[in-house]
């Protein structure tokens, strides 16, 4: 087995090989989906044949319904055991959603951002700088000569947009704006998709976010703001699982505020009765160390976790967690 994080392992393991599936993290956010589908239409501009799959019935978020994805399959192909498994975005193979793909894989390729991906890859390309999976995906791309048409830029443009915080995150670069450029030059519509992805909101998902700031708290003097969704709540307002995407975002701006999070009870059937999403707002306070304590991950200022604990069990080890951080950056 191959352990290695070179950009050509990868392009070579991309062009020797013929038949793909193509798969990404549970809960898709825009720089999974983007990516999954710019991967697999680079592959299939290559002459490849490559299935894009996502596991389980969850309903994609309403904010990517514009986006291709007509033919995402949602259980796995009858050959997928023949398939190369390419996963984008994807920190931890238990995150794909479906154990048996990975194992049964002939080789699985690993292609991430995320510092803390496990490189549970035969070949893994991690690039913990990247602002995202779409822009470790563009120099892949470049590697692979693929061409930048509209149809592929536009995902990644996606990718980028939604994993920078509208370019607005620490993990903004010049690089990262560079490839904006880039992409909207390869014809990328920024209207567009700040129309389908931004200014398209369900008024439940609305209703779901008054629900959320209604019950919003603050912990620790007011450094840690802290709230949580109930499945009653979700269902009084009529609200989908993926429609409390993005409310932490509210949580997080508050002045003052260097720890912000959102537990919400999970809808869809789950080992786990509740999600737990954590944001810092401080270069001091690595959210993923949090987020590990309870056999999640992510980013320093992004991560999150699941976990079958109380409410106010899980509320309580995130605080502990917080001051340990906050005791040994000030020690
Ligand atoms: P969100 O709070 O938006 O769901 O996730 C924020 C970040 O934390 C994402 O980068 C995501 O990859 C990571 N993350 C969220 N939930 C989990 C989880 O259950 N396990 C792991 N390993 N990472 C997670
Ligand atoms: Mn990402």
């Amino acid at each position: 087995m191959t352990q290695t994080t070179d950009l050509k392992a990868i392009a070579d393991a991309l062009q020797r090989h013929d038949r793909f599936l193509v798969v990404t993290h549970e809960n898709p956010d825009g720089d999974a989906l983007g990516s999954l589908l710019a991967i697999t239409l680079a592959l299939r501009q290559l002459g490849k044949d490559a299935v894009m799959y996502l596991p389980g019935d969850t309903p994609l978020p309403r904010e990517y319904a514009f986006m291709p994805l007509e033919d995402l399959a949602r259980v796995a192909p009858a050959d997928a055991a023949e398939r190369v498994l390419v996963a984008v975005d994807c920190a931890k193979e238990d995150r794909i959603g479906d154990d048996a793909v990975r194992s049964r894989a002939p080789l699985v390729l690993d292609i991430d951002h995320h510092h803390d991906n496990t490189r549970f890859g035969d070949v893994n390309l991690i690039v913990a700088d990247a602002s995202s999976t779409g822009e470790v995906l563009r120099d892949l791309f470049a590697e692979l000569g693929v061409e930048l048409t509209p149809e592929l830029a536009e995902p990644l443009y996606i990718a980028l947009v939604t994993d920078t915080g509208r370019f607005q995150y620490a993990n903004t670069t010049p690089k990262s704006l560079r490839l904006a450029a880039e992409l909207v030059e390869a014809g990328a519509d920024v209207h567009a998709v700040f129309q389908e992805v931004y200014e398209s909101v369900e008024f439940a998902k609305l209703k779901l976010l008054a629900r959320a700031l209604g019950r919003a708290e603050v912990l620790e003097g007011g450094r840690i703001v802290v709230s949580h969704l109930l499945r009653a709540d979700f269902a009084e307002v009529g609200a989908a699982e993926p429609y409390s995407e993005g409310i932490i975002d509210y949580l997080r701006a508050v002045e003052g505020a260097e720890l912000a999070v959102l537990v919400r009870e999970q809808l869809h059937k789950s080992p786990h009765a509740y999600k737990g999403s954590l944001r810092s707002s401080i270069d001091e306070l690595d959210v993923s160390v949090i987020a590990r304590s309870f056999g999640g991950g992510g980013h320093r200022q992004a991560a999150g976790f699941s976990s079958s604990d109380s409410l106010d069990e899980i509320v309580e080890r995130i605080r502990l967690g917080f001051r340990e951080q906050r005791a040994t950056s000030r020690a």
